[in-house]
Formats: structure tokens, C-alpha cells, sequence
């Protein structure tokens, strides 16, 4: 049986651009009508897209940014239509949106969830005033004390706060304080992300200048374990290096990007997967924008995975997941064990103490998801 397919929609602004942020992501420039202009121009491509997926039968979509919830709630509404007009879109699939606290009030949070949003992803990143300022987040902890109240009030049960830790100067008290103060709104999923410093950020030239200094390895890994022990208290299991959640309230949309499944992405910089080829858009919006204006797409490139690299990119991906994956599921997708595929690799690996020794399992350790790309290394081709 084929998986569902995921669909996933980049809204790329922004009301500001955070300090450590390399996402494609644009402060939203002061012109009326850029959201409206953009809202229409990724209608557009999901009107237009090539019929290879037309029809499928959709799990989960997923707004993501940029901002979405900046964008108004009857234009979010519009493309949730469209790809159900396009697609089979599941009974109860998971509709997700990306929303930033200070970008929304009742009113469009109501609007949202009648739009058929079903989870609301909060990027609250800390609850520590001065952390934010220092982070150029334009939110205080009051407004994402405040958007998680008008949130269930206007209905969201599910609900994600994003965190971030390993931040310049900070410690692992730090990082389980801003867990716990997460922990306390009672979200049902909660996503913790190490910091990493990519070079065209604010943050990255501070550092390389020698005007900020980052945590050692060891205290990044200390506060990621603190954030791990706060989760596990508050009934959370961990079942991803960086997402907890409540028993029954995994991210399916984030869930299938870990199986290696098929999604599909619309808007600038979108990328999408069909059984191992993968294309992706131009980034810039206006680029974006003219392309899709003139040709009803705008992919700027496009991969074929050879059967080597998608065996080892689903091995990867796996090893993500706390329980990581079964020998019988790498057999049913491949054909093969994973013997046969890695001779001697998985015994090697337990013998370092990076796998766990579990029959007809392969399950990154402690210490192993720590060292992901050590462990992953031997199965990428
Ligand atoms: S809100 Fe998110 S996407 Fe936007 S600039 Fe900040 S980190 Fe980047």
C-alpha cells in the first residue's frame, strides 16, 4: 500500500529576521499587498503542478516559514482548499501552521481553525526576556504565555512549542528552565533544537570575529539532556533526537520526512520527495514569483538518489528516531538485509557503543545520537 503523501507550503516572510536564522526566510518588505502577492503565487504553483501526484491521498500538510500565521487566515484557508481540490485529503489528516507569538489574536486564531488548521506550531524559543532580545526575536514570554491561552480557546488541541538551546553564553540550567517554563503551558509536543551556527547569520560573524562564544560540546549535550529529563517528567517520551510528545501525538508530517516518505512542497525554496528523486525551488520570493507567473513552476534543481544513496539516507534518517528501525523493515524496503547491504557494520558500531545490542533492532545508544553522523557514516555511500 502506498503512504500517504505529505504536503508541505514555505510562506517566506517574516516581521523580522532572528539573529541565528538561516532558514529561507525574508523580512517582510513594508509594500501593501506582498502577502497577498505571494498567497496567490504559491496558489498558483499548486494549481499548475505536473499530474504525477494528482489525486494522492494526503496524510498531513504543513505550513511552514518564514511566519505563516502572518499571512491572513482567509488566504491559509484558500490553499488548504486548493490542496484538497487537488489532492485526497485524509479524514483527520494533520494540518499544521508555523505560527510566531505576537503574530495572531483570537479572532484569527479562530479563523484559522475553522480554515481546517489542526495544530499550531509555536516558535516560542525561550521564556527568558533577555535571551530573546539577544536572539532579535520581536515576541516576549508574555506573548507566548498568551497566544497558547487564545490558542485552546479558540479551540487547538494540539499543540507544539518550539525551544532552542546551546545558545551563545548560556548553560544547561538555562536551557531546562526555558523547558520547564515550555513544560508548563501543557503542550502535547514540544521541539528542542540545538543551536547551529551557519556562517551568513548575525551570530555566525560574531563568532567568527570573537565578539560571542558558543558552549563547549559537552555543555550543549548536558542541556539537551536537561531539556530530554525536564520532557520525560512532564510525560513527554522523546521520540526523535529533538521532539517529545504525549502518547498519540507524534508529528505525522515530521514522522514521514524521518521514513524517507513522499511529500510534495510548493513555494520559494520548497523542496519535494517522490521515491528518490527529490527537486527543490528557487529561494527568492520575486524569483519564485516571476517563474511560477510565467511557467506555473519554479524548480531550480533536481536529484535522483542511486539505490546505495537511498539506502543509506533512509538509514540515516532512522537513526534520528529514539527506537531507530527494524531489521525486517530495512528488508521490506530494500529487498535486502542489512547485512547483506552493510556487511559487519552493525556489530561494529554496538561494539563502540554507538548502537545499542537489541535483536532485530538497530537503535542509536545514549552517546550514539550524540554522534549521529559517526554512526550514520558507514551506510551513506
Ligand atoms: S521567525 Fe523563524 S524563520 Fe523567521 S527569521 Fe526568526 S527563526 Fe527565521
Amino acid at each position: 500500500m502506498t503512504e500517504p503523501l505529505g504536503v508541505y507550503l514555505h510562506m517566506p516572510y517574516c516581521p523580522y529576521k532572528c539573529h541565528y536564522c538561516d532558514f529561507n526566510a525574508y523580512r517582510l518588505p513594508p509594500r501593501p499587498g506582498v502577502l497577498a502577492e505571494m498567497a496567490e503565487g504559491i496558489a498558483e504553483e499548486v494549481r499548475r503542478a505536473g499530474g504525477e501526484d494528482r489525486g494522492r491521498e494526503v496524510g498531513s500538510i504543513y505550513f511552514g516559514g518564514g511566519t505563516p500565521s502572518l499571512f491572513p487566515p482567509d488566504r491559509i484557508a484558500a490553499l488548504i482548499d486548493l490542496v484538497r481540490r487537488r489532492y485526497e485529503v485524509r479524514r483527520g489528516a494533520e494540518v499544521t501552521l508555523e505560527c510566531n507569538p505576537g503574530t495572531v489574536d483570537l479572532g484569527s486564531l479562530r479563523a484559522l481553525r475553522r480554515a481546517g488548521v489542526t495544530r499550531l506550531s509555536l516558535g516560542a524559543q525561550s521564556f527568558s526576556q533577555e535571551t530573546l532580545r539577544r536572539l532579535g526575536r520581536g515576541h516576549s514570554p508574555d506573548d507566548t504565555r498568551r497566544v497558547v491561552r487564545l490558542a485552546r480557546e479558540a479551540g487547538f488541541h494540539r499543540l507544539n512549542i518550539d525551544v532552542i538551546y546551546g545558545l551563545p553564553e548560556s548553560t544547561r540550567e538555562e536551557a531546562r528552565a526555558d523547558a520547564e517554563e515550555a513544560l508548563a503551558l501543557r503542550p502535547d509536543h514540544l521541539s528542542a533544537y540545538a543551536l547551529e551556527l551557519e556562517d551568513g547569520t548575525y551570530f555566525g560573524v560574531l563568532v567568527r570575529r570573537g565578539q560571542l562564544a558558543l558552549p563547549s560540546d559537552a555543555e550543549v549535550v548536558a542541556s539537551g539532556e536537561a531539556v530530554a529529563a525536564a520532557c520525560h517528567e512532564a510525560g513527554l517520551e522523546r521520540y526523535e533526537i529533538s521532539n517529545f510528545a504525549r502518547p498519540g501525538q507524534r508529528s505525522r508530517h515530521n514522522l514521514l520526512y524521518w521514513h524517507q516518505g513522499d511529500y510534495r512542497g510548493f513555494g520559494p525554496g520548497a523542496h519535494s520527495h517522490f521515491a528518490g528523486r527529490r527537486f527543490w525551488n528557487v529561494d527568492g520570493p520575486g524569483p519564485y514569483l516571476r517563474s511560477v507567473a510565467v511557467q506555473g513552476e519554479a524548480v531550480a534543481g533536481e536529484e535522483v538518489l542511486s539505490p546505495a544513496g537511498r539506502r543509506g539516507e533512509w538509514v540515516y534518517l532512522h537513526l534520528r528516531l529514539i527506537d531507530g528501525f527494524t531489521l525486517a523493515a530495512f528488508h521490506r524496503r530494500f529487498g535486502l538485509s542489512l547485512d547483506e547491504a552493510y556487511p559487519g557494520v552493525r556489530r561494529q558500531l554496538e561494539r563502540q557503543g554507538l548502537l545499542e545490542h537489541r535483536p532485530g533492532r538497530v537503535q542509536p545508544s545514549p552517546s550514539g545520537r550524540w554522534l549521529l553522523h559517526r554512526v550514520a557514516e558507514p551506510f551513506l555511500p
